[in-house]
């Protein structure tokens, strides 16, 4: 069942039970406030024939009674046997029991099709003939027809109203449901258009009132955003990494091609050729294994204590033994310096930035590791070429070389740094660059600790 349906089904019948409800409680309400009232005049008029009784016994007789009898009624005596012996009716089209009673009472009894009576039964003492004396019960009761037609009129004017009330009932009900299903529709279409365009459309949500359906909208614009925004960096970091590989592909296509025309006459050119060969598989090889690393760190890796301590102090030691440069290893914290974090990556972040460091001047690197507050502070220091201020934003960005020339003479791929930066966020960490042309440069990574 469609959504529309739906609401002008459970509208409607809603508010017609509603309706419904009050039209009896009306109708309930105006009977008893009506019959109470016939049922009132009905004992007055009781009391006034007792009184004119009482004040003239020698007055009773069938006249009497038939004098004090409402229009569509009658009056009856019933003495303690049970025994009618006096009845007088006016024009009184029903037939109700009759029995004897010590106590008053008031009721209203049900005719089926035909109206209502109002009954008053009052206990008497008879003050003439052979009956002087004894306690009898006289009954006064009339057929209600004025009020029955009365409520057959009130029926059918609510009945009408009910009917009548259904037309704005509907038209609420089509006002609701179009309100509520059209921010929706508008919705489905604009994820339409932007599954066969593919696309980036989003919904106008200027002149919108501020509900629900409006805070829908801005949350599905927000999603395309960061969904085109992500489809970008996607395409960029594609067409970058083709470009990457494009450009060791075609030196070892061009090698192979020398090789293949004067390879056999040419020792020399063998040699150089295979080594250039080497070399760009070489880069080949470290940007693949660059980039899945970066595919990677998309996912949280496990986490564990890890001691940045040691981890710095053997990878400082490695890099010793394998450049004849001066390194220094310096800890600044006397405290505990663990962190809880992926051992593996974070030391991928120490060998990007120490490698960095190496390639890019010639003199010592420093390294250094500081508690300060809640955070902890390592810093890798070098006195090289340094970075212009203008370019420090960047080097984070995939791909991004200062130099591209020197940076590809020392193997640099452009990857490293964005690595580093990607674990550092995903250790809740910062990762920040000073550096002036021609003094150096110095990267600090900062981890808070709990
Ligand atoms: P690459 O593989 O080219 O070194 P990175 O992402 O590690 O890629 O670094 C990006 C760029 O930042 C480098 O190409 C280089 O120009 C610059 N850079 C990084 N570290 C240093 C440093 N210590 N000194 C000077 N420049 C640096």
């Amino acid at each position: 069942m469609k959504l529309k349906t739906k609401i002008q089904l459970f509208t409607g019948i809603f508010m017609l039970i509603l309706t419904l409800i009050i039209n009896t409680a009306i109708y309930m309400l105006f009977y008893k406030v009506s019959a109470d009232g016939d049922l009132k005049s009905l004992a007055d008029q009781t009391e006034r024939l007792v009184i004119a009784m009482k004040a003239q016994p020698d007055v009773i007789s069938n006249e009497l009674f038939r004098s004090f009898a409402p229009a569509e009624g009658m009056i009856r005596v019933v003495d303690q046997n049970g025994t009618i012996f006096i009845s007088a009716q006016q024009l009184a089209q029903y037939d109700i029991p009759l029995k004897f009673s010590s106590n008053e009472s008031q009721a209203i009894v049900k005719q089926g099709s035909e109206p209502d009576v109002a009954v008053i039964s009052k206990p008497i003492i008879w003050g003439v003939g052979e009956r002087a004396g004894e306690v009898v019960t006289l009954q006064v009761s009339t057929q209600l027809t004025h009020l029955n037609s009365t409520m057959r009129t009130l029926f059918t004017v609510l009945l009408m109203a009910t009917i009548f009330m259904l037309v704005p009932i509907i038209i609420g009900g089509n006002v609701l449901s179009r309100f509520l299903l059209n921010p929706i529709k508008s919705l489905i279409q604009t994820m339409r258009e932007n599954m066969q365009e593919a696309n980036w459309k989003k919904i106008d949500v200027q002149n919108r009132s501020k509900d629900e359906l409006y805070e829908m909208e801005k949350t599905f614009n927000a999603m395309i955003d960061h969904l085109k925004d992500n489809y970008e960096k996607q395409e960029t970091f594609v067409s970058d990494a083709s470009h990457e590989l494009k450009t060791p592909i075609s030196i070892v296509k061009s090698y192979a091609q020398l090789l293949k025309r004067r390879g056999t006459e040419n020792q020399q050119l063998v040699q150089e050729s295979v080594e250039a060969i080497d070399s760009e598989a070489d880069r080949m090889g470290k940007l693949v294994e660059q980039m899945l690393a970066l595919a990677k760190n998309k996912h949280s890796a496990a986490k564990e204590r890890v001691n940045i301590d040691d981890l710095l102090e053997e990878t400082v030691t490695t890099f010793q033994k394998a450049y004849t440069r001066e390194i220094i290893y310096k800890k600044d914290a006397s405290d505990d310096v663990v962190l809880t974090g992926n051992k593996d990556q974070l030391e991928q972040v120490f060998y990007i930035l120490i490698d960095n460091a190496l390639k890019y001047s010639e003199g010592k690197v420093e390294v250094c590791l500081a508690r300060e507050h809640k955070q902890l502070l390592i810093k890798i220091r070098d006195y090289g070429l340094g970075i212009p201020e203008e370019e420090q934003a960047r080097i984070f960005d995939r791909f991004y070389r200062v130099d591209k020339a020197r940076s590809r003479d020392t193997g640099g791929t452009g990857l490293g740094l964005s690595i580093a930066a990607a674990i550092v966020k995903e250790h809740q960490g910062e990762i920040t660059v000073q550096s002036k042309v021609g003094e150096g440069a110095a990267f600090i990574v900062t981890f808070p600790i709990a």
